[in-house]
């Protein structure tokens, strides 16, 4: 069993210094609050250019937080040997992580010397053997090889295991299944799984309403910064109240089942809730693990905070 780690966001925002010149800047992510539990997957979604990879960067320490508190375990992040060696990020493109000069099993030579410099050889090559088949590879296949030899999904993989030889505890999953095939992807899903099993905690980003996000017991709705909805994964989809959240399930086919599109949202759910002023990250609780932002519909004559 691995020991999970609590990830807390705070009206977390990034504001990002935009121009050549230094004059304007960009707020990428606005008071963002949520938390993901260990041995929780939440899914972060939302269209491209809302914050999503801003937020995962964020986690992994990749760049600092402009505003608010983002802390794992109660304690800010904190970039360096001993915080990678429990939370990493896996990303979209798996082939730029790997150097085409070099053998693709050269990353798990990097961790060894990293973090396992101590391990005898024979141990180490074991160590690395049962990762590689905790992904569902076979060592024989894919050790030896150059990227180029390897398919997508193999190759993101590959980082998945390099990630279990460290003491891992959390994940950032950044649109890792975008370039995979149909059915590495559902792999690459049944991966996450077991991890979530083993008590890992994983934020999986993605910008569409794919697979991974039914993995998610919690779901954060992104929209140009903000939270627009977030709670129950059931919830939010079985009954979304943002005009937003009802245009992503729209825009999912779905494959030998009638398919009405949710109705339109007629009133915002924030102000029918109306003496409820909100969260502090400007959020009503509509129902329990359910919570929206203000649609800044006609019938409440706001607009959204
Ligand atoms: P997503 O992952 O949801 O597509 P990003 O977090 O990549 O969104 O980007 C959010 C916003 O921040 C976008 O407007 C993007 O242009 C801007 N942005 C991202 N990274 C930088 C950066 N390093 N410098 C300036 N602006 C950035
Ligand atoms: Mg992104």
């Amino acid at each position: 069993m691995l020991e999970g780690m609590m990830l807390t966001l705070d009206r977390v925002t990034k504001t990002y210094r935009a121009g050549a010149f230094g004059g304007g800047s960009v707020t990428a992510v606005d008071r963002v609050s949520f938390d993901a539990a260990p041995g929780e997957v939440v899914s972060l979604i939302g269209e491209s250019g809302s914050g999503k990879s801003t937020i995962g960067r964020m986690v992994l320490g990749l760049t600092g937080v402009s505003g608010g508190s983002l802390t794992l375990d109660g304690t800010p992040v904190r970039p360096g040997k001993d915080f990678y060696r429990r939370v990493q990020g896996v990303f979209q493109d798996p082939f730029s992580c790997y150097n085409p000069v070099f053998k693709a099993d050269r990353v798990f030579a990097m961790i060894r010397r990293a973090y396992h410099p101590g391990v005898p050889d024979r141990e180490w090559e074991q160590r690395v053997e049962k990762a590689v088949r905790d992904v569902r590879l076979d060592p024989g296949q894919v050790l030896g090889r150059y990227p180029h030899q390897l398919s997508g999904g193999q190759l993101q993989r590959l980082l998945i295991a390099r990630a279990l030889l460290l003491d891992l505890s959390f994940l950032v999953a950044d649109e890792i299944t975008s370039m995979l095939d149909a059915s590495t992807r559902i792999d690459v899903l049944n991966l996450l799984a077991g991890l979530k099993e083993r008590g890992l905690g994983v934020l999986y980003i993605t910008h569409d309403l794919s697979l991974g996000t039914y993995l998610a017991e919690r779901t954060v709705v992104l929209r140009r910064g903000r939270v627009v909805e977030r709670g129950n994964t059931q919830k939010v989809f079985g009954n979304p109240l943002h005009p937003y959240t009802r245009t992503l399930l729209a825009a999912v086919p779905r494959l030998n089942t009638p398919w009405d599109p949710p109705e339109p949202v007629e009133s915002c759910a924030y102000h029918r809730g109306a003496a409820d002023p909100g969260d502090s990250a400007g959020l009503h609780e509509a129902e329990d693990d359910h919570f929206v932002a203000c649609a800044g519909l006609p019938d409440c004559g706001r607009t959204p905070a």
